[in-house]
């Protein structure tokens, strides 16, 4: 049986892909709250840094008309609300001409370390530009400007005083929110590590519980698939799973009770395949053989095996088909056929079977032996003809006989006694052929034997004293020898009383006067043995088996001269046989003959 275990890796298991998403979700997770975060912090950042300015600014009240440069200067450097808001460590500002573009003053040391590259640095900024070009008339973006003393922030409006148009720059160092940003990435990072942990804990724990139960019916599925059905899965919970495993439970019993019957079905096929009587040999599409029953072994003589294709057996029995053929026309035109093999009958026939598809699947061929049956049929013929050749002849000679008294023999006495005294032979020869005929025929519609007590020594005497006046008339010698004790059997006194006269009459028929018969009993093997033993003319070698045939003489002429019916020894053989026994013959041609009829004590009478 094929089997196919599936073979567990983890990487592609339920369980790992479980782990996988929640580590997953937990990481996007974590990353849209990093990210939102970061962007958070740095606008809280620079809200404040741009609110801080603006409130303070305008809290100065500048008057544009008696302002001038200086004057802003001045109260930018002295008023303590503008300190620490605009001033600072890391927030400095700056004064620019509009017009010319001129940095009129800048409180930022980088300014006063280097004049140009602080210039390029802020000129970078995009809020500066967009005052610069008067696109706006402030810049408050808050995305940073990159330089090489550092990335920040800054915010810019333009203000008009008495003297001309100025920019005011400020500028705050992004320096300190990268710091707080880092120690707040450094602590969302830890979070980030500890909620992938957590969700790779909680995902293999939570995917146990999912695929805990699915890796029991796993285990089942294994053992159903070896035959195992005794176990049942426990149903833990109501959920799907529990119902899973409530069906897989059902399913398993159910499967259970249709393969018992699906084997209880294919034994009792194959008790009814090995112990038919007919052959079966049954081939699938390719025509090669899928079953074989010993019947067909025994009725091809083991010529054909398992390996024979349908095309080959064909061949063997002279039928001109094959598999493709079949496979062609979808249909067999000719599926009996009668053929000889060997020295045997048989009787072929042939039948598909088809799939799903409704194509020709696989042919059956069904062989009877009808070698006895044909035996038979040849035998009825032979014995009909036969039987009209035997009563012909008698017939023929009473009728040409009453003819020629009709023509005027009446007249002649002595011609006509004689005539007569045939008409008279010929039909007693009928009368016994008939009365043969009727015991056949009793034989062959099954007889039912009278079986009683019979002392065969008793009934053979008997016998033999009957038959002693026919011998004297030949001047022969009939005696009985009882060699022992015979046992009382169980018999048909009247058939066995035919059977043994039958024999005795043909020891006399068949020898010659002045001849010697004997008749012996005794006991052998557990039969009652009655052996006729004569001198007389015996019988050829070749013809030994078959005088009990039916008809069969050795000398038609001579059997019909003397009266025989040629159907005395075959009732014979019948008669022994229906008793369980046998009747053989042993003969030497000039010599003599015996018959020697068997008639088991024990076992007979055990069967009664
Ligand atoms: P039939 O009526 O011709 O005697 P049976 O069936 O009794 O027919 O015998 C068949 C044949 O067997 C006989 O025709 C004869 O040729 C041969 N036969 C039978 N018994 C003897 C015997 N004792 N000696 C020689 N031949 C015998």
């Amino acid at each position: 049986m094929l089997k196919i275990k599936p073979k567990t890796v983890f990487t592609r298991s339920i369980q790992w892909r479980l782990m996988i998403i929640l580590m997953l979700i937990t990481l996007i997770l974590m990353s849209v709250i990093w990210v939102f975060l970061n962007f958070q912090v740095e606008s809280i950042f620079y809200s404040d840094f741009k609110d801080g300015i603006e409130s303070k600014y305008n809290a100065l009240g500048i008057d544009e008309s008696s302002t001038d440069l200086n004057k802003l200067l001045n109260t930018l450097q002295t008023n303590p609300l503008v300190a620490g808001v605009i001033l600072g460590e890391d927030k400095s500002y700056t004064i620019i001409d509009k017009k010319t573009g001129e940095i009129r003053y800048s409180s930022d040391l980088a300014y006063q370390a280097d004049k140009i590259q602080f210039r390029n640095d802020i000129f970078k900024s995009e809020n500066l530009l967009a005052v610069m070009s008067s696109t706006a008339a402030s810049g408050e973006n808050q995305s940073y400007t990159r330089s090489k003393n550092g990335d920040f922030y800054d915010y810019v409006r333009s203000q008009t005083l008495s003297d001309g148009e100025y920019i005011l720059f400020f500028k705050y160092s992004r320096a300190k929110a990268l710091m707080v940003l880092d120690k707040f990435n450094n602590i969302i990072f830890w979070g980030m590590i500890s909620a992938v942990a957590a969700a790779i804990v909680i995902g293999y724990i939570l995917s146990r519980t999912i695929t805990g139960p699915i890796h029991d019916i796993m285990r089942k599925a294994e053992k159903i698939t070896d035959g195992e059905f005794g176990y049942a899965l426990e149903v833990r919970s109501e959920d799907e799973l529990g119902k899973l495993a409530k069906t897989f439970n059902y399913m398993s019993f159910r499967l259970k009770s249709m393969l018992t019957e699906i084997i209880s079905e294919k034994k009792k096929i194959e008790t009814v395949l090995n112990y038919m009587t007919d052959g079966i040999i049954a081939y699938n599409r390719e025509g090669q053989v899928i079953h074989i029953n010993p019947a067909a072994q025994n009725i091809l003589d083991s010529q054909v095996s398992e390996n024979t294709s349908f095309d080959e057996f064909m061949q063997l029995l002279g039928i001109a088909l094959t598999s493709q053929q079949i496979q062609q026309e979808q249909f067999i035109q000719d599926t009996s056929h009668r053929i000889q093999y060997g020295e045997k009958y048989l009787k072929v026939q042939l039948a598909t079977f088809t799939g799903e598809d409704n194509h020709i699947d696989g042919i059956i061929t069904v062989l009877q032996d009808i070698t006895e049956e044909q035996k038979l049929e040849k035998m009825r013929r032979e014995f009909v003809a036969n039987v009209s050749h035997e009563l012909r002849t008698p017939l023929t000679s009473v009728k040409s006989y009453t003819e020629t008294l009709l023509d005027g023999a009446l007249q002649d006495p002595a011609t006509a006694e004689h005539f007569l005294g045939v008409i008279n032979d010929e039909t007693d020869r009928m009368t016994r052929l008939v009365k043969d005929l009727l015991t056949i025929s009793q034989h062959d519609g099954g007889i039912k034997l009278n079986l009683e007590d019979v002392s065969i020594s008793d009934l053979t005497t008997n016998c033999v004293e009957r038959m002693k006046r026919e011998a004297q008339n030949k001047g022969q010698e009939l005696k009985l020898i009882i060699k022992q004790n015979i046992p009382i059997i169980k018999a048909d006194r009247y058939r066995i009383d035919q059977l043994i006269i039958n024999i005795i009459e043909n020891a006399i028929k068949y020898t010659p006067e002045r001849g010697r018969i004997t008749v012996q009993l005794s006991c052998e093997k557990g039969n009652v043995v009655i052996m006729v033993e004569d001198n007389g003319i015996g019988i050829p070698e070749q013809d030994v088996g078959r005088i009990f045939e039916r008809f069969y003489r050795v000398d038609k002429a001579r059997s019909r001269q003397m009266g025989g019916t040629g159907l005395g020894l075959a009732i014979a053989k019948e008669i022994a046989v229906l008793h369980g026994g046998n009747i053989f013959a042993k003969s030497k041609l000039g010599r003599g003959t015996q018959i020697f009829i068997e008639l088991p004590m024990k076992k007979w009478q055990q069967a009664l």
